[in-house]
C-alpha cells in the first residue's frame, strides 16, 4: 500500500526530470487503517519528511489539513503527533495513479503497489 510517508519520499526519476515532487495523486482509491501510534517513529522522521509537500498531498486528497508549520515541540505535541500519524501512516492509496508535476509522467498504482519503472526512452 502506498502510504503517504512513502509517498513523501518518492520522485520522478524520468531522465532530464529536475522538478518531480511531490508527485500528485490521479483518481486515488483510499483506504484508511487504523495502526498502533509509534510516537518515537513519528518524531525521528520528522526531519526527513518534506512538510509542504505533505500539507499539500493531504490537501490534494481532500484529508484533514496539518499545521502549516511542525510544532517547536514535535514529541510533546499529543495532538500533532495523532493527526501526523493518521496521515503518513494510516492512509494508503490502494489504487489510481501518480504524476510527475513537472513532465506529467504517470506512475500507476495497482493492488497497491506503485510502478515506478520506466520505458526504455525515460530512462
Ligand atoms: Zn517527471
Amino acid at each position: 500500500m502506498v502510504r503517504l510517508l512513502t509517498h513523501n519520499m518518492l520522485q520522478c526519476h524520468v531522465k532530464n526530470c529536475t522538478n518531480g515532487f511531490p508527485l500528485r495523486f490521479q483518481d486515488p482509491v483510499i483506504e484508511q487503517h487504523e495502526q498502533e501510534i509509534n510516537k518515537e517513529f513519528l518524531v525521528n522522521m520528522l526531519p526527513r519528511i518534506d512538510w509542504n509537500a505533505l500539507r499539500t498531498t493531504v490537501d490534494q486528497l481532500g484529508l484533514p489539513e496539518l499545521p502549516a508549520a511542525v510544532p517547536e515541540n514535535p514529541a510533546e505535541d499529543e495532538a500533532f503527533l495523532a493527526a501526523l500519524h493518521r496521515a503518513l501512516m494510516e492512509v494508503n492509496i490502494q489504487s489510481g495513479s501518480m504524476v510527475c508535476p513537472e513532465c506529467e509522467h504517470v506512475y500507476p498504482i495497482r493492488d497497491g503497489i506503485p510502478n515506478m519503472l520506466l520505458s526504455e526512452d525515460e530512462v
